[in-house]
């Protein structure tokens, strides 16, 4: 008998996959959390019935979450992460030489402990134990309020407005994140798409753009999630990603990123802009 798990992406449309084994399905203290192997995607994480990352396709988020807002800061030095317990997140921010210091702070240590007997690739920075990486289990939003002019860049890779994620879509999550960033710094959040979730989309990019003097959307193509249009709120005390001119070289491989998406990330279509210059409604 073939065996499935589904995500409900909305009251009208699921996405399966077929999966050839269950590794874990459990409970946190947190969130429900499944690991399975499917048959398209590889090994896939899910939290609360959400698709959160895939062995196949996890480099198109993971890439895009973190490489352009660094690629952003000419000298990023101290880089903050939220969420991200799969790890992704750390393991390609740590790859840049300028960057020093990364902190991951993710509330669920179950997630990263999972992450890294399931996903050693998506975790390889955690496992290697990477000087550069120190990893925290706790409130992303506790978190933040202690901290004050210290990040370059922070990046909030946090699952889904919903359970522990929703305080991390917040004015005052935001403020908090504008405070914990130095004077030129930049903030980047994982915001769900713009095609399907468009009052949140609008809703995020409203409070960040009432906080920072620059607030930019940019898109890329993540096939596991929810259209495969998924979009990025940032943040930015300084650096504007439109004017942008490259100003230091690639010292690594990449399967997504390069100078061109860095740009064309942020070339908007109409109907987004739309949706977030136009007159606002439901
Ligand atoms: N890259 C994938 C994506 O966006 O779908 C995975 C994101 S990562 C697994 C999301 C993480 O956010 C989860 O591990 C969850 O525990 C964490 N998270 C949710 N709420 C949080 C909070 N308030 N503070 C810190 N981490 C939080």
């Amino acid at each position: 008998m073939k065996n499935y798990i589904t995500e409900h992406q909305s009251p009208y449309l699921d996405l399966r996959a077929e999966v050839t084994d269950i590794l874990f399905e459990g409970k946190s203290d947190f969130q429900d959390i499944v690991v399975a192997d499917s048959k398209e995607y590889g090994r896939m994480l899910m939290l609360d019935g959400v698709f959160q990352t895939s062995d196949k396709d996890e480099f198109t988020y993971h890439e895009n979450i973190t490489h352009i807002p660094l690629f952003l800061h000419p000298s990023p030095k101290n880089v903050l992460i939220i969420g991200g317990g799969d790890g992704g997140a750390a393991r390609e921010a740590v790859r840049h030489p300028e960057v020093e210091r990364v902190t991951m702070v993710d509330i669920d240590g179950k997630v990263i402990e999972l992450s890294k007997k399931y996903f050693p690739k998506i975790s390889a920075a955690i496992l290697e134990n990477n000087p550069k990486l120190t990893v925290k289990v706790g409130d992303g939003i506790a978190f933040m309020k202690e901290a004050e002019n210290f990040y370059d860049v922070i990046i909030v890779d946090c699952s889904d407005p919903v359970g522990p994620g929703e305080g991390l879509f917040t004015y005052d999550f935001y403020k908090d994140t504008y405070k914990a960033l130095k004077d030129d710094g930049i903030f980047v959040q994982q915001t769900e798409s713009p095609f399907m979730h468009r009052k949140l989309v609008r809703e995020v990019f409203d409070a960040v753009g009432a906080i920072f003097p620059i607030t930019r959307l940019y898109t890329a193509f993540i096939p596991l999630y929810p259209t495969g249009m998924h979009c990025f709120t940032m943040g930015s005390k300084k650096y504007d990603p439109l004017t942008w001119e490259s100003n230091r070289k690639q010292t690594f491989e990449t399967k997504y990123y390069n100078e061109g998406i860095q740009k064309s990330a942020f070339v908007l279509p109409n109907f987004v802009k739309e949706l977030l210059y136009g007159e606002k409604h439901e």
